[in-house]
């Protein structure tokens, strides 16, 4: 790996430059990976888990490199935030520059080029031709969060209705707004209240068409609900932790209609789907749906926190002055990184590589299924694809199959996340840096841990 000399010592470097290779010099976890899981479970809060026993010092383009030396293949991108690839040289030089300059003034206190530059990108790459503004803040769910207050001070409502196998957050609204118990939720309450959920389209197990899958949903919110008291739908277009789960076509916009129909705020999470990841700046572009609000997050900043929330200038402008903010909310150095970010998925045209990438992974996951009825479903859009592995004869859920593919593809140097309410889903989430050749090599080796694992 590429060393630099700082006054202290070596360190090093990651980015495309790292050697693009899959390389094994010890077992996975190596002894100095094993050093720092010893340290971590002395010093970490236990709740704070880590799903690969790997400790990262350098990553970059399609690789991750582990204080043992080994390079290991990311189909992960840390859940879909390296989009631009790790230490992608664009964000590292702006970055660089802007700690240099300032590295922060707290927005609110005294605003920056930066964070308008960030808000002018996100009003221009979102869907919808209207006047828009945005918001920027820390987190996933710190946006989520503000969506919603924003859509109860603009409509005078306060119920929001969300979906099964939503994930939305850990923050105490957004437990409430995410579905699952376990780890999630589980012996955190009480949770806020005025959330609804209600039943997701989910083809592979419902069979529903889009416009049934909707009419049920809908059905059910006007009985529990009603429009009246409901102050926005949150919905991911993709569902993300919930199982990579892609809602039947005619969906989204049927319950687009309703809510816009019934003055009620369409709230669409992009948070992990988001920023050339399904084939489309955002993946509301692919079901025809224009969100009223869209949060963002994950790959918009290139690894630095940042999140977002945009939307139509009427609503997003309803709140008070110092109703929205925080103190870190659009660092300087979050928004640095966002710039550069933004202007390296147009201008390397990562749009079209996720396209390029999702027919490379459909191909593949797809002749996999062929020989194997044990993969029930194949889905996603671009470079967010999954597979649901199942009992073969009953379609139930096999989440230990899951665990042991795995379990196996990590001892062969694979970074790969597993998602799913049953926790029986694979999802592949590659940087959009990553090379044909390794993201190849990637999926052979989890097709080759599928036909060993009994
Ligand atoms: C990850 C995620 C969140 C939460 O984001 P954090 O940055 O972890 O708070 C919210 N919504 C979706 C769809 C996500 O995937």
């Amino acid at each position: 790996m590429t060393i630099l000399d700082t006054p202290t010592g070596t360190v090093p470097v990651g980015g495309p430059q790292l050697p693009q290779e899959r390389r094994l010099v010890t077992e996975i976890p190596g002894p100095e990976s094993r050093k720092v899981l010893e340290r971590k479970a002395q010093a970490v809060a236990k709740g704070v888990g880590h799903s690969i026993q790997v400790a990262t010092v350098a990553a970059g383009g399609g690789v991750l490199v582990d204080a043992d030396g080994n390079s290991l293949i990311d189909l992960g991108s840390g859940i879909a935030v390296t989009g631009v690839g790790n230490s992608a040289p664009r964000v590292v030089e702006a970055v660089q520059r802007q700690v240099a300059q300032f590295t922060h003034t707290c927005f609110t206190i005294s605003p920056y080029d930066s964070y308008v530059e960030v808000a002018e990108a996100l009003n221009r790459l979102t869907p919808g031709d209207f006047d828009k503004r945005s918001a920027l803040f820390n987190s996933g769910a710190e946006a989520v969060e503000n969506a919603v207050k924003i859509a109860r001070h603009y409509t005078k409502k306060q119920g929001v209705v969300v979906f099964d196998h939503a994930y939305h957050g850990r923050t105490n609204l957004t437990m409430a707004l995410t579905a699952k118990s376990m780890p999630y939720k589980n012996g955190f309450g009480p949770f806020a209240p005025e959330v609804y959920r209600a039943p997701m389209s989910y083809p592979f197990r419902d069979g529903l068409s889009g416009e049934d899958a909707a009419a049920r949903a809908i059905a059910q919110i006007e009985v529990q609900v009603r429009a009246e008291n409901l102050a926005a739908i949150l919905i991911e277009p993709i569902q993300g932790e919930g199982g990579f789960i892609v809602p039947a076509e005619g969906f989204l916009p049927a319950l687009q209609k309703w809510a816009n129909d019934n003055d009620v705020v369409f709230i669409v999470d992009e948070v992990q789907t988001g920023f050339a990841r399904t084939g489309t700046m955002f993946a509301s572009e692919q079901f025809g749906i224009v969100p009223d609000l869209v949060t963002t997050a994950k790959g918009i900043a290139g690894g630095l926190p940042l999140s977002a929330v945009t939307g139509r200038a009427d609503i997003m402008d309803s709140a008070q002055v110092g109703g929205l903010g925080g103190t870190y909310a659009g660092s300087p150095i979050a928004c640095a990184a966002a710039i550069a970010t933004i202007e390296t998925y147009e201008e390397e045209n990562l749009v079209e590589r996720a396209r390029e990438l999702g027919t490379l992974l459909s191909d593949s996951l797809n002749a996999l299924k062929a020989a194997d009825p044990r993969i029930g479903d194949v889905r996603g859009r671009g470079a967010m694809m999954a597979i649901e592995l199942v009992d073969p004869v009953t379609g139930a859920p096999d989440a230990a199959l899951t665990s042991r593919v795995h379990a196996a593809v990590l001892a062969q140097g694979v970074v790969l996340l597993t998602c799913g309410t049953w926790g029986n889903v694979i999802r592949f989430l590659p940087p959009l840096a990553i090379s044909d050749e390794l993201l190849a090599e990637g999926i052979d080796i989890v097709g080759k841990a599928l036909a060993d694992a009994e």
